[in-house]
């Protein structure tokens, strides 16, 4: 089949990869490379650390189990290493937040997570010296991870193209729909038509589609400092050291699409860090980035489907997690007809 997918960020070209893959004709409109929340983000594959709950916990953890199989693909395909760690250490820095902790990892252990290390406060303070005192208690989800989103998004280039995927750099203005069928699609100067189409447009997903997706905006900073070990997690930042730098993420701000790198987002990131880890203060700060999220009321995404198209979308603050199920899920739409249990959950009905 020929197919269109619409949208380069994570979600589209995972699932263009698939769709490549199982022997279709792909093509990727984008209209800019870099502009998707994809290559801003955290790259934590954090269901626990997040503290998910219900369908959203169990289709996170359905596709944290895919990653491993997922990146080695991507790398034997790409010829592009990605770097990848795992384990996050999840921090308690109040009484309210230690007693929440404390009821989910119990929870999480017994359904869900295997690998569970819980520590008190002079167990971790002993291993991890120059995290703050504050800290009160903290968990170990071993089989959680992070992924260099900037070299991930690289690779995923690389094998689209030496897959044979063609890339079209448009900007898809106008889609046309006869009920639950797509017609074509329009750009500036252009018109494309495909057997199917799939739309992964991020946090611009309402452009074409009347479904509650709007861009959450996230300050990131990148760092330069001497950690390593494990992803900190906690309410006031996440820390994540990587092979060329060190993140702090990540604010979450409703001021739609407003680019600006402010002040406060900085002040709340380089406070949070400092709290977490005290010789932060120190750190060289080497660059701030700012992505949208796509956002929806109850943060859970949106998955829709007619005749021949496919919406991928809202997928929030855990996109990077949920592309290799989202891939999966599409693929087994196309190739067999089959409707996964999760374009129920996460139909954009469930909002009327
Ligand atoms: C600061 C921050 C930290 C984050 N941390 C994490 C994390 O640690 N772990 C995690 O799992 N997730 C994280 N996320 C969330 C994650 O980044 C997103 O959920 C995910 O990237 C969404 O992927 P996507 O492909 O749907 O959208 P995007 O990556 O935003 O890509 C959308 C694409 O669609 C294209 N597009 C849009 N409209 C059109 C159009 N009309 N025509 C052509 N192309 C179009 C854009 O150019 C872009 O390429 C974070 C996000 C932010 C902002």
């Amino acid at each position: 089949m020929e197919i269109l997918v619409v949208g380069g960020g994570v979600i589209g070209l995972s699932v263009a990869i698939n769709l490549l893959l199982a022997g279709h004709k792909v093509k990727l409109a984008v209209r800019d490379r870099k502009e998707g929340a994809s290559w801003v983000a955290g790259g934590m594959l954090a269901p626990f650390s997040e503290g998910l709950e219900g369908e959203l916990l169990r289709f996170s953890v359905e596709s944290l189990h895919l990653w491993h199989e997922y990146l080695d693909r991507l790398q034997d395909i790409s010829g592009r290493r990605v770097y990848f760690s795992e384990g996050i250490l999840r921090l308690a820095l109040t009484e309210e937040e230690e007693q929440d902790l404390r009821e989910k990892v119990k929870r999480y252990s017994s359904e869900f997570c295997k690998s569970v290390a819980s520590y008190e406060t002079e167990e971790l303070l002993c291993e991890f010296p120059y995290i703050t005192k504050d800290v009160r208690y903290a968990v170990l989800y071993g089989e959680e991870g992070n992924v260099d989103t900037e070299e991930l998004m690289e690779a995923l280039y690389v094998a689209f193209e030496k897959l044979g995927g063609e890339l079209l750099n448009e900007d898809i203005v106008r889609v046309r729909r006869e009920g639950e069928r797509i017609e074509k699609v329009f750009s500036v100067f252009g018109e494309f038509t495909a057997d199917f189409y799939v739309f992964a447009t991020g946090a611009w997903l309402k452009e074409h589609f009347n479904f509650p997706v709007f861009p959450v905006k996230g300050h990131i900073l990148r760092i330069n400092a001497p950690l390593k070990d494990y992803v900190l997690y906690s309410s006031a930042a996440y820390i994540i050291p990587r092979e060329k730098d060190v993140l702090v993420g990540a604010t979450t701000e409703n001021k739609g699409f407003d680019r600006r790198i402010t002040l406060g987002g900085v002040k709340q990131l380089t406070e949070g860090a400092a709290r977490v880890v005290p010789s932060l203060q120190e750190a060289e700060l080497l660059e701030v980035r700012v992505g949208f999220r796509p956002g929806t009321p109850d943060e859970k995404p949106v998955f829709y489907f007619g005749e021949n198209f496919l919406v991928l979308g809202g997928h929030y603050r855990n996109g990077i997690l949920h592309a290799p199920l989202t891939a999966e899920i599409a693929l087994r739409f196309v190739d067999k007809g089959e409707v996964s249990e999760y374009f129920k959950s996460f139909s954009p009905y469930r909002f009327k």
